[in-house]
């Protein structure tokens, strides 16, 4: 017997159709003898249907109240999945953000959970009941609704497994695990059985849309187990504890050393929503860099990769650096504004760029990974404009269009390929 969150994203809760099969799936659980806490998303696009109607009001929405509006996403499906649950002859209640409470702090529409009383919850769990939680929400310390950021029901999930403390919390999404690339491109891409927080948390940051970043980062943090697995299973599938498919993400301890040592590279990521902004000929001195990514850093903006070239002949260099495609505009808007204080002569934005990361725990004991990746893209004649590592990563960013063809050749450089896939 075992204490379990299970979450549901939002393809999973799109229609009463998917909430009732998504019923099935916790009544199976918790027949099985489990205590079961349920974190949900909005139905697939409701979420960016409410910012939209946001935006439509005024674009100059007060947060506080856009929080009340989006957040209403969530509270629809919790309450259907109860709904549902009763009338499979379960018993089910829903307990939103700020009845639990889940209390956040900072800002609305980018809330940070503070804590999570999981007392009442934890008892309600014990007596058989099923707890279902709305993700996404909080509640603020004047009492008002807030929401954590887009994606933030991850997030919900793996704090309240970690106030509960539940032996596992389970992602269920559209897609049955994480695979050693997006098997949508790569055919010969493979499902992982195992993945290291630290891998996971590489892995999402630079593109793998499994899981909010966040949320893998907290439960590094707390310690909570996360299995990912799909949700769009026919009826009859009926997954005892111990055997469920998914992809588990555990810390580097719980993983095999003969899983380890035998992958140097866990997953190949890819992100196309980065874009390159190059400064030309900025002064060759002490402050030069700090005047270009202190005004960045007062607008919010994150820069990534960072490049500064070996100077010029007259003291001066050129600075290359990513930031989010998103921000482009306003990062262009900035530095502009910039111009005299930093003293560059060209500033030129690209955004037919992506990145490309190698990830792997193995990399920490192994020479030569990122001589095998600059290899394998200079053979098929893949430019690399930029460069970055981390002790378990290797990025590098190029022109856009050869993403495709660098995710393939990379996965088999890597000796990745699945031998039995198309
Ligand atoms: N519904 C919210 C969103 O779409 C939160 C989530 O589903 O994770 O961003
Ligand atoms: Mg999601």
């Amino acid at each position: 017997m075992a204490r379990i969150v299970m979450k549901f994203g939002g393809t999973s809760m799109a229609g009463i159709e998917r909430i009732r099969r998504v019923a099935q799936i916790v009544k199976q659980q918790s027949d099985a003898g489990h205590e079961v806490a349920v974190v949900v998303s909005a139905m697939a696009g409701d979420t960016d249907r409410l910012v939209n109607f946001c935006r439509e009001a005024s674009s100059l929405y007060d947060p506080a109240e856009y929080d009340v509006v989006v957040a209403s996403g969530e509270q629809v499906t919790s309450g259907l999945l109860a709904i549902a649950l009763q009338s499979l002859g379960a018993k089910a209640r829903s307990w939103l953000g700020w009845q639990m409470p889940i209390r956040t702090i900072e800002s609305h529409s980018k809330a940070r959970i503070d804590s999570i009383d999981g007392a009442a919850l934890t008892a309600a769990m014990q007596s058989g009941e099923i707890a279902i939680i709305p993700g996404f929400q909080g509640i603020s310390e004047d009492g008002r609704v807030t929401t954590l950021g887009r994606g933030g029901s991850d997030t919900s999930a793996v704090a309240i497994a970690a106030a509960v403390k539940a032996d596992r919390c389970d992602i269920y999404t559209d897609v049955d695990g994480v695979y050693t690339s997006d098997p949508r491109i790569v055919t010969r891409a493979r499902k992982l059985k195992t993945v290291t927080f630290e891998e996971m948390l590489e892995l999402a940051s630079v593109g793998a849309k499994v899981l909010q970043t966040r949320s893998v980062g907290l439960a590094m943090k707390e310690g909570v187990r996360i299995q990912v697995l799909s949700s769009f299973t026919d009826e009859n599938t009926n997954w005892t504890a111990d055997d469920l498919p998914g992809t588990m993400i555990i810390s580097e301890d719980e993983m095999e050393t003969d899983d380890m040592e035998g992958q140097l590279i866990t997953g190949i990521a890819h992100d196309k929503n980065e874009s390159k902004i190059t400064l030309t000929r900025v002064p060759d001195k002490p402050g030069a860099v700090a005047n270009i990514f202190a005004p960045l850093a007062d607008a919010a903006i994150n820069v990534d990769m960072i490049i500064q070239n070996v100077g010029r002949e007259k003291g001066e260099t050129d600075v290359t650096f990513t930031v989010p495609s998103a921000d482009l505009d306003q990062a262009m808007q900035v530095l502009e504004g910039a111009r005299e204080s930093i003293g560059f002569n060209r500033l030129i934005p690209d955004s037919n760029v992506a990145k490309i990361s190698v990830v792997g725990v193995g990399m920490k004991s192994h020479a030569g990974i990122a001589s095998t990746m600059f290899k394998a893209l200079a053979d098929r004649g893949v430019n690399i404009q930029a460069i970055t590592t981390s002790e378990i990563k290797v990025s590098v960013l190029i022109e856009e269009d050869y993403t495709e063809l660098a995710l393939r050749v990379l996965h088999t450089a890597y000796g990745l390929d699945a031998e039995d896939a198309a």
